[in-house]
């Protein structure tokens, strides 16, 4: 008798311990991530899938097919961050800021700036209406949570870092929203993540050979002044596929990859996206096998 109370009494321990624990993450916004200038948060509200979430007052973003959000978080953005749901207990988490590299050059001769011809004027026109085209864009994929790699097929050196800014004159230049990498003309990209192409253009006025990858829900990888395009508008590309190659096309000094991640209008650093992956957060992925699937669309 007092054996069949016990091993009820585990039984039960056994069976409501985890129930319980369920009910107080169905209540909460969970988040993780990269909560500093330049980052980024992906969110679920746990088994509740219905109430979009939203940042800091901002746009609702509605939950993925998978139960994530993906929220970008400014260069300048200063404060805490929020992530509301419907009657969920927000994430609240303080905005760690960065030391971006800021270059002052005072005493430089006024810039005799050439105006463009008509044909750049129409180049320049050409361009921005492609890439607004693109920039409407979403995938309900969440190709992000499977993390991003390095999207060069080797390692070099990196020559540009996100948030740098030139002050010239006391004029600001707009900070460089991505990462350079000094690769050779001819080296491989590979797509850090998968997604579905969005724009490939070899002869953008800026960027030149320009590819857009949709890694989902808005989260676009931006590679510029490509030599060689692989892939076309529409197509879905797996994580480490080639997608082209590294020239200097577009406004560029030489060869590099530039490579920029826009989330529905803000440029993050990709850095901070290769050094997180979310299979490894403990919050987003609390159990063994709870992960879902980021989209069926694609191989790994
Ligand atoms: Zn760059």
């Amino acid at each position: 008798m007092i054996r069949t109370t016990a091993a009820l009494a585990i039984l039960a321990a056994l069976t409501t311990t985890p129930a319980a624990a369920q009910r107080e993450q169905e209540a909460k916004v969970l988040c993780d991530g990269a909560p500093v200038q330049g980052g980024f948060l992906i969110c679920t509200a746990a088994a509740n899938a219905e109430p979009p979430l939203a940042m800091n007052g901002g746009t609702p973003e509605p939950i993925a097919d998978t139960g994530f959000a993906f929220f970008p978080i400014e260069r300048d953005a200063t404060g805490t961050v929020e992530v509301r749901g419907h009657g969920l207990e927000p994430y609240v988490a303080e905005i760690e800021a960065r030391d971006f590299n800021i270059q002052r050059i005072d005493g430089l001769p006024p810039s005799a700036v050439r105006a463009r011809t008509p044909e750049e004027q129409a180049a320049v026109a050409r361009g921005v209406a492609l890439k607004d085209e693109a920039w409407t864009h979403r995938e309900t994929g969440a190709w992000w949570l499977d993390g991003f790699r390095y999207p060069l097929a080797k390692d070099v050196r990196r020559s540009g870092v996100y948030g740098s800014q030139r002050i010239l004159n006391g004029e600001p230049n707009s900070p460089h929203f991505g990462v350079d990498y000094a690769a050779a003309t001819g080296d491989a990209i590979l797509a850090p993540a998968a997604g579905i192409v969005v724009l490939a253009d070899p002869d953008m006025y800026f960027e030149g050979g320009l590819v857009v990858i949709d890694h989902g829900a808005g989260v676009m990888g931006v590679f510029m002044h490509m030599s060689r395009i692989d892939v076309e508008k529409g197509e879905a590309v797996a994580a480490g596929a080639k997608i082209g190659e590294v020239g200097a096309t577009g406004r560029a000094t030489g060869a590099h990859l530039h490579w920029g991640v826009r989330v529905r209008g803000t440029y993050i650093d990709p850095e901070l996206l290769m050094a997180f992956d979310p299979r490894d957060s403990a919050t987003l992925f609390p159990a063994e096998g709870a992960a879902p699937d980021p989209g069926d669309l694609l191989p790994d």
